[in-house]
């Protein structure tokens, strides 16, 4: 089985260049939706939160708000860190399951694992994994978190300015898809790519 990551910055357009990808065949496993999976209401992490944060980020139906927690994290390092240690080892280990099942099932197949903190994480099991970094301008990452997520100009900035700055992440991508432009020439640049993948198979 052959394993690339799919990483980039907030708003890049990862999760469109991972459902162009999975048109094209891949089988693609998201660490942002696991990260839910984890956190939903019944399993362990949840109450963990819920004991860490307090019933406050609750919504009525039980499920976690994570708008509200993600708020209260993009402003203090320190809960950001304890979400984290109550998040990530259990993604990191449903990744891993996720990736040794799919091994298993179709050996043959190109897995893609969208993994947004991939440089920032220092995880042994996402090294040496050829990378695609989904590029787009701040500008572009601005006007389109702004539009995606109904946040103001200054939120998206600030939420952009807490992160990487996506450009010093060029460097370590094996491809680099460029998503400024509109769609169709991001589909032209993910099929290259898709041919070089399948080629390396
Ligand atoms: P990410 O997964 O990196 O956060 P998304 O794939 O959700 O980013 O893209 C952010 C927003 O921009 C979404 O609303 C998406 O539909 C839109 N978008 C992504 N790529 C393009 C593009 N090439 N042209 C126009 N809109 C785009």
């Amino acid at each position: 089985m052959k394993v690339v990551a799919l990483t980039g910055g907030i708003a890049s357009g990862k999760s469109t260049v991972a459902r162009l990808l999975r048109e094209l065949g891949a089988e693609v496993i998201d660490a942002d939706q696991i990260a839910r999976e984890v956190t939903a209401p019944g399993q362990p992490a949840l109450a963990e939160v819920v004991a860490a944060f307090g019933e406050a980020y609750l919504l009525p139906d039980g499920g976690l708000d994570r708008r509200k927690l993600g708020e209260l994290v993009f402003a203090d390092p320190q809960a950001r860190a304890k979400l984290n240690a109550i998040v990530h080892p259990r993604v990191r280990a449903r990744l891993r399951e996720a990736r040794e099942r799919i091994a298993r099932e179709r050996p043959d197949t190109v897995l893609v694992m969208d993994i947004p903190l991939l440089f920032e994480s220092d995880v042994p099991d996402y090294e040496g994994m050829d990378a695609i970094v989904v590029y787009a301008s701040p500008e572009t990452q601005i006007a389109r978190l702004m539009a995606r997520d109904g946040l103001s100009r200054d939120q998206a900035q600030a939420r952009l300015r807490a992160q990487i700055p996506l450009a010093d992440k060029l460097p370590r991508a094996r491809w680099v898809v460029h998503n400024d432009g509109p769609l169709a020439d991001t589909r032209t640049q993910v099929a290259r790519i898709w041919e070089e993948i399948l080629a390396q198979r």
